[in-house]
């Protein structure tokens, strides 16, 4: 059974059965994901398709809250854990929902960074005490729309990031006459780890500075508002790559946090922001795809720093505000797409071309081929580079026919697949050859967009776990780079998870000749919807919601269709009197209504490819 490390990045979620398919785990039922693809098929819904799974945000809620709870008991720390999930991650309207149904045991709030998302945040259902904050640069606009919500009874901070903010939301507040409260975005010299680093340190965009947060104090006293200040707030970015970047920011908040009650005021939080990592190589490592510790580890960290520096200082303990979204959403996605087919070279011997007059390199690559045997194999095969790069010169230089560099090439070709097979066996690995790897890997083509699917693989290099979601009971015999629909190049993932070492590798292990090969893109459950752009016109794919139904069995619960031709047209501004109207001047003159009905009928298409013609 090929695993492709599932047991290292998956949390326990998904694993292979004994038929050699991909299955979600939960609540002690398990279920293919085949099925639930064959399921979405009946419902006239194809690949690609994004599968949801909400329970798994629910099983990360669970996990994180009693992590805390845990670390709270162990070192007696008296404050409470409040958290907030940055809807920023995912404002799915699903998505939000299930997590406000998961976490209402725990009074689990919401954290906005937008008026959109503010208003999204007052209309979801959140728990009476939970609590909402907001995050980000605000405009007069935001500050009253936070008012209002304060006036709709919700528990709300509104985090200020420049003093200007500050006079907005006092100037409301003296029309209002009701102000939220308040909380400062401090920031800290201490830099967190990995690829969001810049979140924090003394560049950082966000944070008001020592000057400015005393500024803050002399406004709050002259308008007799210090009493509504209560939180004080720091991210270090998301996805920290090891822990002490983070006891080292909760330290010099703690520092902070002591002068500021010397001048008075009584904060009765510490948010600590963001920044768990999901593991998503299966490395534990610190490299930039994975995180060195867990959920556990993490808040025990926290919690004995926050008591630490509580007791240097001797502070009253300030409750724990977290607003971790990335580790609790990642989990809960799949995208699932499926092999168009594969980009190989598909020539041999047969393919050769007998000439009357051989070029020099293809006289050598010839002899290569005939006299390689397991004594020379290795001299040999660093020849064979010389002659094919020999040759290319050639052609480039006019010196050579196209049939000569054909002809290389399937020597070529021939030569490194004699290689393989003599140190195969001579019980070599020549899969450690990074040239013969590249060169043996074939581009699996799959209906999907990485620019809509998993931006942040082509925007920022980031890995996604990637396997086959059935045929595992079969030895994979081929080397793959996973390469999308869109007309750029690129739309290719360039690294996969780690296999049995701590490397993230540049190619996937795959089966050669499949005719149904459904690909499963795992923990897009964070940010990808939401940065995902439109390239190529590729929109929205279909979904599906799997979840526990009434008796507790795991069900589709919900579904809804991805964007047609028409959809995304919308969105770039052609609406549809336009689209009626151009069509029509097309067809105009031309008296042939069927084919204007076919053309008009392509508007309903999916705009990913379809294994059934539309008509
Ligand atoms: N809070 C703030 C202020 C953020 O900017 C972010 C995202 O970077 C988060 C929370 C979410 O953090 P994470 O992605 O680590 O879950």
């Amino acid at each position: 059974i090929q695993r492709f490390g599932i047991e290292k990045w998956s949390e326990g979620y998904f694993n292979v059965n004994d038929d050699g398919e991909v299955v979600v785990h939960c609540g002690g039922q398990t279920l293919p994901l085949v099925q639930v693809i064959d399921a979405a098929r009946q419902m006239g819904l194809s690949t690609p398709l994004i599968i949801r799974f909400p329970f798994f945000i629910g099983e990360q809620i669970k996990k994180f809250y009693r992590a805390f709870e845990h670390a709270r008991k162990e070192f007696n720390y008296q404050g409470e854990h409040k958290a907030v999930f940055p809807i920023k991650v995912n404002q799915n309207r699903h998505v939000i929902e299930r997590l406000l149904h998961y976490g209402q045991d725990f009074s689990y709030g919401l954290e906005a960074g937008s008026k959109a998302e503010l208003f999204a945040v007052l209309i979801s259902d959140t728990p009476d005490d939970a609590l909402i904050t907001c995050n980000g640069f605000k405009d007069r606009d935001f500050l009253d729309l936070a008012v209002v919500g304060k006036q709709l009874g919700k528990d709300i901070c509104v985090i200020i990031e420049g003093v200007e903010e500050l006079e907005g939301l006092i100037e409301i507040y003296r029309r209002a006459e009701t102000i939220p409260s308040i909380g400062f975005r401090i920031k800290l010299s201490a830099r967190g780890s990995g690829k969001w680093e810049k979140s924090s340190g003394e560049g950082a965009k966000f944070g008001l500075t020592s000057t400015e947060i005393l500024l803050a104090i002399d406004l709050l006293r002259k308008h007799d508002l210090l009493g509504k200040v209560n939180l004080l707030h720091f991210h270090i970015g998301s996805q920290i790559t090891n822990v002490r970047t983070m006891k080292r920011a909760i330290r010099e908040a703690g520092v902070l946090f002591a002068e500021i009650a010397k001048l008075g005021l009584n904060i009765q939080y510490m948010n600590i922001g963001g920044g768990i990592g999901v593991d998503y190589s299966g490395s534990k490592s610190s490299t930039v795809a994975s995180a060195e510790y867990s959920i556990e580890e993490f808040a025990n960290d926290v919690v004995f720093t926050m008591e630490e520096m509580c007791q240097k200082h001797g502070l009253r303990r300030p409750g724990i505000v977290t607003e971790s979204g990335r580790v609790i959403a990642a989990y809960h996605a799949v995208v699932v797409t499926d092999l168009v087919e594969i980009m190989g070279a598909e020539y041999d011997l047969s393919h050769y071309q007998p000439t009357s007059n051989l070029v020099k390199p293809v006289v050598e690559l010839k002899y290569v081929l005939d006299y390689m045997n397991e004594k020379n194999y290795i001299e040999y095969y660093h020849d064979a580079l010389e002659f094919k790069e020999d040759l290319r010169t050639m052609f480039t230089l006019g010196l050579c026919s196209l049939v000569d560099k054909s002809n290389g090439e399937i020597l070529f070709q021939e030569i490194v697949e004699k290689t393989i097979e003599i140190a195969l066996r001579r019980g070599e690995n020549f899969e450690r050859d990074p040239f013969l790897r590249k060169f043996l890997a074939e581009k699996y083509l799959c209906n999907f967009s990485v620019f809509n699917s998993i931006p942040d693989s082509w925007a920022i290099r980031q890995l996604f776990p990637i396997m086959p979601l059935k045929h595992l009971e079969k030895p994979c015999d081929n080397f793959g780079v996973i390469t999308d629909i869109t007309c750029d190049s690129d739309g290719t993932i360039g690294a996969y998870q780690s296999f049995d070492e701590a490397t993230d590798s540049e190619y996937l292990p795959l089966h050669h000749e499949m005719d149904d090969y459904p690909v499963g893109i795992f923990l897009t459950g964070a940010y990808q919807e939401v940065l995902a752009n439109k390239h190529n016109l590729l929109g929205q794919m279909n979904e599906i919601s799997v979840d526990f139904d009434e008796e507790g069995k795991l069900e589709i619960v919900s579904s809804e269709q991805g964007d047609t031709v028409k959809d995304v047209l919308n969105d770039m501004r052609y609406d549809d009197a336009f689209i009626n109207n151009q069509a029509k001047k097309c067809f105009q003159g031309l008296n042939n209504p069927k084919l204007f009905r076919r053309f008009r009928s392509y508007l309903n298409s999916y705009t990913y490819m379809t294994k059934d013609p539309h008509e």
